[in-house]
């Protein structure tokens, strides 16, 4: 037995937990987020869920990639001491309460797939609510998704702390992704073009002298990402906490950009005034 007499020995005491939410099919984007929790805390947990609520229907929730005994030895190794992978029908059958986040979930992501934010929303709550864990990890891959989850942890108080951990993105820029899987050869070559066009209209959003020139360069720049074969559904200048468009090229300005490369649909994003 321990006899304990200052805060900060308590607290060291009974250990710090991280928890690190994953979909599955993982690659060294996830892993660097479990690496990040082991680093950081004591015990680390990692659920793998392929959360049906977040998909909508037509898209690609029968075909993502699922890949249990793999991806168990990756949390593995990366340091997990946990995984947590509930059954897929049995976590969510009946799920008649759900968690809304508004605003910050309305635009982009939430108003191209209906119903998703609510979605991950809920799961996160219920996760948050089973892991118990001080810090989560999410990465800014996902960044209109990082906001979301931001807004409900402050508004719904839940006591976790959220750490927001870089885009790892393959040698050619791409950011990566399980989807990433789905692109042809043809298209894999293309795929890098989306971040690179993302470095060159930030450093013209950079450069602009007026909101009108913002404005042109976002245009501009999605002409090029069609030019290339691109699909897009939006690039856009952002608020990086309530998800609303700006036109303000300051610290919390974000660039989010959303296309499809055939049925595949690429996401990222690079704050304007960051690295
Ligand atoms: P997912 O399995 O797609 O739900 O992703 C699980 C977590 O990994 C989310 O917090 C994602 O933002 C994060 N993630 C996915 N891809 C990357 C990446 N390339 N870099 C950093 N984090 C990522």
């Amino acid at each position: 037995m321990k006899i304990v007499r200052s805060v900060a020995d308590i607290k060291r005491a009974s250990g710090s937990s991280g928890f690190v939410p994953t979909m599955g099919a993982l690659h060294e984007g996830h892993l660097s987020l479990i690496r990040a929790a082991k680093s950081e805390c004591d015990h680390v947990t990692v659920s793998i869920f392929v959360n049906p609520l977040q998909f909508g229907p037509g898209e690609d929730y029968e075909r993502y990639p699922r890949r249990e005994d793999e991806d168990a030895q990756a949390c593995e190794e990366a340091g997990a001491d946990i995984v947590f992978m509930p059954d897929a029908k049995k976590f969510t059958t009946g799920q008649g309460t759900s968690v809304h986040v508004s605003g910050v979930s309305e635009l982009y992501e939430g108003l191209i797939r209906p119903g998703h934010f609510d979605g991950v929303a809920t799961i996160v709550a219920k996760l948050f609510n089973l892991v118990r864990a001080d810090y989560a990890y999410f990465g800014l891959k996902d960044r209109q998704q990082c906001a979301v989850v931001a807004k409900m942890v402050h508004e719904l108080n839940f006591p976790i702390s959220l750490r927001l951990m870089p885009i790892i993105r393959e040698p050619d820029g791409l950011a990566m992704s399980s989807r990433n899987a789905y692109l042809s050869a043809e298209q894999r070559a293309i795929a890098p073009k989306l971040y690179e066009i993302l470095e060159r209209c930030r450093l013209a959003v950079r450069h602009a002298k007026s909101t009108v020139q913002v404005t042109s360069s976002l245009e501009k720049w999605t002409q090029t990402l069609k030019d290339f074969g691109f699909d897009v559904d939006y690039l856009a200048l952002v608020d990086e906490t309530t998800f609303q468009p700006t036109v303000k090229v300051g610290v919390h300005a974000v660039l989010i950009v959303a296309a499809y490369l055939g049925a595949t649909r690429l996401i990222d994003n690079i704050p304007v005034l960051g690295h």
